[in-house]
């Protein structure tokens, strides 16, 4: 079996790269480098390309024989798809459409994709069960959504099968340090806390303490990004057994405030954040946690570096260590 990684030069998709390796899954990683990193995937089959050039996608599947395609290539800032949502539509709705063609091209039957959170919008219910209502409130979710619904008429018309995971907030590094979260511009609240831990910023703001919820901060679920891959390998165990679509959410099904992810931060690094109170960020839910009660009954997933202590500890290590060396190559 060989596995097409497509983004898997990117945080998610060279941590996974990493899992199916120690699987003994022979991997090819499709990437344009654009936001992805060499470095993370050394020793790899790598496909320079980019999914906007349907001559690059077809390429691929041409010089190697593919048997399932993970998809985490994607624009993913909610801010900058609400600035300029022609990129977003362009890179992941139009580049996942000449992808899946050139599967239907190659006779390739298994796909697996990494959804998110923001194709339900603001909960109705919680947690977030896969039946919840889908309302994107913002262009990046909508076209994680979009995808969504192609790959249901590209199963019915093409007999392509799919899982969708909907990932929570992916956060953690693998534990080894080799490789974590790495991002020209930084947006997350880990690696921005972490970032400030070690004198690279001058504080974290934090967006809003004025929220319904036990400290007025937003809470989210963290899912440690191993725990991820492994939902992944499951549900490419998954596709070959059953042959079916099937999407599921993937968490904890426990959220943390922001305030507590800074308390976690400052006691695992011992340094002190300078913290400082700012607005609310425009189209953030006050609270979003998952139930993965299907993925752990239909998949048996169970995720293992579920500790929000684990999650920080390891981003930390990261941080603190390789991530320091390739600010240094990049600078
Ligand atoms: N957040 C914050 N300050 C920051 C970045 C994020 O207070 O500098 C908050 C954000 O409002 C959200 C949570 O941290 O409630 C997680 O945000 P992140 O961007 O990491 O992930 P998202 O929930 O947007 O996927």
């Amino acid at each position: 079996m060989t596995v097409l990684v497509v983004g898997g030069a990117g945080y998610i998709g060279s941590h996974m790269v990493k899992t199916l390796k120690k699987n003994n899954i022979e991997t090819v990683v499709f990437d344009n480098l654009e936001k992805g990193h060499l470095e993370a995937i050394k020793d790899t089959l790598f496909h320079k390309g980019d999914l906007r050039n349907k001559d690059e996608v077809e390429s691929v599947f041409q010089n190697h024989k593919i048997t399932a395609v993970m998809h985490f290539s994607a624009y993913s800032l909610v801010g900058e798809s609400m600035e300029k949502p022609e990129i977003y539509y362009e890179n992941n709705v139009f580049g996942t459409l000449n992808l899946l063609n050139a599967m239907k091209k190659a006779g390739v039957k298994h796909f697996i994709f990494s959804s998110t959170a923001a194709i339900f919008g603001e909960p109705v219910k919680l947690p977030i069960n896969e039946d919840h209502p889908q309302k994107p409130t913002n262009v990046y979710g909508e076209t994680k959504l979009a995808v969504e619904k192609m790959l249901d008429w590209y199963d019915k018309i093409y007999d392509i099968k799919n899982v969708k995971l909907r990932y929570f907030n992916a956060a953690g590094a693998d534990p080894s340090g080799e490789i974590g979260e790495y991002h020209e511009t930084e947006t997350h609240l880990i690696p921005l806390i972490l970032q400030a831990a070690l004198g690279e910023r001058k504080h974290i703001t934090i967006y809003g303490n004025d929220y319904d919820t036990k400290d007025g901060t937003c809470i989210r679920d963290y899912i440690h990004i191993n725990d991820l891959t492994d939902a992944h390998l499951l549900a490419l165990n998954y596709l070959e057994i059953e042959k079916k679509s099937n999407f599921f959410n993937l968490g904890n099904g426990c959220g943390h405030s922001v305030k507590e992810i800074i308390a976690v931060a400052k006691k695992i690094t011992g340094k002190n954040i300078k913290v400082i109170n700012g607005n609310r960020r425009p189209g953030d839910p006050a609270i979003l946690i998952a139930t993965s009660k299907k993925a752990k009954e239909v998949l048996d997933w169970s995720p293992k570096l579920n500790n929000i202590n684990t999650i920080v500890e390891t981003a930390w290590k990261w941080h603190n260590g390789t991530a320091k060396k390739w600010k240094k190559n990049y600078a």
